[in-house]
């Protein structure tokens, strides 16, 4: 391969053009990457999971750096309320709750002291979750294990233009070549069918011999010129609009996403260090567009800025990820909507696998045969989490009712029958989500295991209610001895006007 074209520069194109300059020196492939200032980015994506941290440490990011480029914050997980009815609320940490003891899982201990009466949450034996809701952040710290900070976990919001603006400096400083225009045409071998080049309006060609189509949902290589059929998840997450706005805060940014369920959707709240960024996503069978710009104006806990921006999504992804010489990253590829923060993981490893599988000018199928079959499985993984939390949904709107009712994927059904079995769960390989996610989401929406493992169920809850009040004294402690979010902003990172 000696000519890469990427074709987009919004985030995925960026993070692409980005991984692959840190990787290819400039006589072994020319880096171009074509993007259209007249179409523009998408501009939404604010919050990441903590894999984010690996692609910093991957390009050498300095993280500073990054974070007061983009106006970020650190997230600590997110805030569900009101999804199993008005008034509940859960959080879904970064982290793990307590420590597993004689090697089974914490949660079956605290599973069988609850069954005695105890009534503390299970969010009160993980740090991240304690440390979020005093509102405040400490870095993980691995070099004592089983020390308090060793349990923290992190990751950010931030303003998702800039970190395309970021990307852009860091790719062009390693020789990645920009060429500003519109894409008109795409042009293909006349045999082989693969991709040979694309034609701008201004008549420009720029050849290559391998493709990285980031055109976002327009998907003019994989799919527009390419033909690769959709998959459709819209009978799982029915959702099909947005709006988004910014509102200025109305108060310290929490260093926590909140996610709040409406009567036919949800929304965010995201805070970066400048202002709260907002969506709202719904159904449009079950609400027209008016009342849901009514629901998230609403809900703004600071004065809106600017206008609300409406955007239309199907659920689902392409068919195949990798086609001939052209692999589909980010939006062009696929969309699950933004519940648990996943695209842009979702971008990384696109980029990741397809750097474990590089492939030379031959292009062997069976590379883009794995990549395909691990790329679908990253994205049912992300699936079978969002489908959860509409399915065990506790409202009564009909729209939440229709999501009550619908048939899961089979690898979700399973997964629910044996956590409400018996707390248990079986890890497929690579799996994103930890037990840890799985327990405060299955927990926080009411799904109760019927029975306790009984190789916990024997012990004397007598002798595990200390440990458990130990551990909640530990953990407080060590949490009100931390600086608030917003003066850990200000030392590490903070930007001007920001935190
Ligand atoms: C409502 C919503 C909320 C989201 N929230 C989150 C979140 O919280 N966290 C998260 O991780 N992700 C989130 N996402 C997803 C995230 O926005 C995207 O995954 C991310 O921004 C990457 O987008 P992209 O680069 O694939 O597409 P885009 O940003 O749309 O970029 C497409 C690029 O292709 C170019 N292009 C298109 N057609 C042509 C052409 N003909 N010629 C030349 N150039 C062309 C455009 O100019 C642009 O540069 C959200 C998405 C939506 C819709």
């Amino acid at each position: 391969m000696r000519q890469i074209v990427i074709v987009g520069g919004g985030a995925a194109g960026w993070m692409t053009a980005a991984a692959l300059s840190r990787l290819l020196k400039a006589e072994q492939a020319s880096l171009t990457l074509v993007e259209s200032d007249e179409i523009g980015i998408i501009g939404v994506g604010e919050a990441t999971i903590p894999d984010m941290l690996q692609f910093n440490l991957f390009l050498g990011i300095v993280e500073a750096d990054l974070m007061r480029a983009t106006h970020a914050t650190f997230k600590l997980g997110i805030e569900f309320v009101d999804w199993s009815g008005g008034g509940s609320r859960y959080f879904h940490p970064f982290g793990f709750h307590g420590v597993d003891i004689d090697a089974l899982d914490f949660h079956q201990y605290w599973l069988k002291c609850r069954a005695e009466g105890h009534p503390h949450p299970i969010g009160d034996y993980c740090l991240t979750e304690i440390v979020a809701r005093k509102g405040r952040f400490a870095f993980p710290d691995m070099r004592i294990a089983g020390a308090p900070a060793s349990y923290l976990r992190y990751a950010y919001h931030f303003d998702a233009a800039l970190y395309a603006a970021f990307l852009r400096r860091y790719a062009e400083a390693r020789g990645v070549r920009r060429v500003e225009g519109k894409v008109s045409e795409v042009q293909r071998h006349p045999e082989s069918g693969d991709l040979t080049g694309v034609k701008l309006v201004s008549g420009q060609a720029v050849t290559g011999d391998f493709f990285f189509d980031c055109t976002g949902f327009r998907s003019l290589l994989l799919d527009k010129t390419l033909g690769v059929p959709w998959v459709d998840w819209r009978h799982w997450l029915p959702c099909d609009a947005a709006l988004a706005v910014a509102c200025r805060h109305d108060g310290p940014p929490r260093p926590y996403t909140r996610s709040t369920a409406k009567s036919a959707g949800w929304q965010w709240k995201i805070p970066t260090q400048h202002r709260t960024g907002n969506g709202h996503i719904w159904c449009s069978e079950f609400m027209s567009e008016d009342e849901a710009t009514f629901v998230l104006t609403r809900g703004l806990d600071g004065e809106i800025m600017g206008s609300p921006r409406l955007i239309r999504f199907a659920t689902g992804h392409r068919e195949r990820f990798w086609e001939k010489n052209c692999v589909a990253i980010g939006l062009s590829s696929g969309f699950l909507e933004p519940l648990e923060s996943t695209s842009l993981y979702l971008i990384r490893q696109g980029i990741s696998r397809f750097i474990a599988l590089f492939p030379d000018s031959t292009l062997p199928p069976v590379l883009r045969d794995e990549y395909n079959r691990w790329m679908q499985k990253d994205f049912e993984q992300v699936r079978d989490l969002l489908v959860f939390h509409y399915f065990a949904n506790g409202r009564d709107e009909p729209f939440w009712q229709h999501c009550r009712n619908m048939t899961l994927p089979e690898s979700l059904r399973r997964r629910v029958e044996l956590f409400a079995a018996g707390g248990r769960f079986l890890r497929n390989e690579g799996e994103l989500f930890p037990n840890a996610s799985w327990v405060a989401v299955m927990l926080g929406q009411n799904i109760i295991p019927r029975a306790i493992d009984p190789l916990v169920a024997g012990k004397p809850a007598a002798e595990i209610e200390p440990k458990l009040a130990a551990l909640r004294r530990a953990m407080n402690e060590y949490a009100e001895g931390l600086p608030s979010h917003a003066e850990a902003l200000r030392q590490y990172c903070g930007s001007e006007a920001g935190a």
